[in-house]
């Protein structure tokens, strides 16, 4: 759990672009990170996100249990979406 003043380790590792192919350096949390995100907008900025401490992650898989286009999914399936809402690889 990261808070406020605490100091954050990250990692750089390289990434491809999987839209045009083109190699770049990133953060990363790196490997043991568990509900841990970095989000990436496409300008370029990055936010860190903790979904067991951000009540938006909860909201949006609330939203995604009752909508009728994902209600009908597995589990597993809308955790995917979730993740995929929150720029996460799925
Ligand atoms: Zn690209």
């Amino acid at each position: 759990m990261v808070t406020p003043g605490d100091a954050m380790m990250l990692e750089i590792v390289k990434c491809k672009c999987s839209n045009c192919g083109h190699n770049f350096a990133a953060p990363s949390l790196g490997d043991g990170a568990y509900g841990e995100f970095l989000l990436r907008s496409g300008s370029g900025l990055i936010a860190y996100l903790n979904v067991f401490e951000d009540s938006t992650f909860k909201d949006v898989d609330d939203l995604l249990a009752i909508n009728p286009k994902t209600l009908a999914l597995p589990a597993i399936e809308r955790a995917r979406v979730l993740r995929k809402i929150y720029g996460g690889r799925v």
